[in-house]
């Protein structure tokens, strides 16, 4: 899994015409069932990825946190929403709160996530390959090949599956 890591900001790149041709094709014509595919190839790319073996999101990008997000954790850490932010929050360029730094503050040595149970609604969706409408995140989704192996192999199953 590690090679595949490093490896994976290259692939990426060298796939990034291709797959960016594909998602215009997708986005003028998505296939009537879309949600179905995508939820299938979500399931069974996940099936096989283990995300304790590979934690590259958290350790490369962090979540958004929304103000429910804050709200939760905040109270789970016994914290006033504002000094949570203060400790653990930046606002970004979107004037959206994210990590000061990462790899996350919350991640383990051993790729565990320590606030799991109520982690950010970003977190849990991530990488977003079971979306509704699939076709209207191929930005994120082309940005997200570089980070997230799922999600590379993903995007290479469906341009297999599915004929445009
Ligand atoms: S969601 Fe993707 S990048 Fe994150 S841990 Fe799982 S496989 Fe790795
Ligand atoms: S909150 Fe947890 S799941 Fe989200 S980036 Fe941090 S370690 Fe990963």
């Amino acid at each position: 899994m590690h090679e595949q890591i490093n490896n994976l900001p290259k692939r990426a790149k060298d796939k990034h015409k291709e797959n960016k041709t594909f998602f215009t094709k997708l986005k003028r014509k998505p296939p009537k069932q879309l949600d179905y595919i995508m939820q299938e190839l979500h399931e069974e790319e996940f099936e096989r990825t283990d995300c304790l073996d590979c934690a590259n999101c958290c350790k490369t990008t962090g979540p958004l946190f929304t103000n429910k997000d804050i709200q939760r954790i905040a109270k789970s850490f016994k914290m006033k929403e504002q000094e949570f932010i203060e400790q653990y929050l930046r606002l970004d360029e979107d004037n959206d709160y994210v990590l000061q730094s990462v790899p996350c503050v919350f991640l383990g040595t051993d790729n565990y996530c320590s606030i799991y149970d109520i982690r950010p609604k970003a977190c849990r969706e991530f990488p977003h390959t079971d979306r509704k409408k699939f076709q209207q995140i191929s930005n994120l989704t082309l940005k997200n090949t570089a980070i997230c192996p799922a999600a590379f192999n993903i995007v290479e199953e469906m341009k297999r599956q599915i004929q445009l």
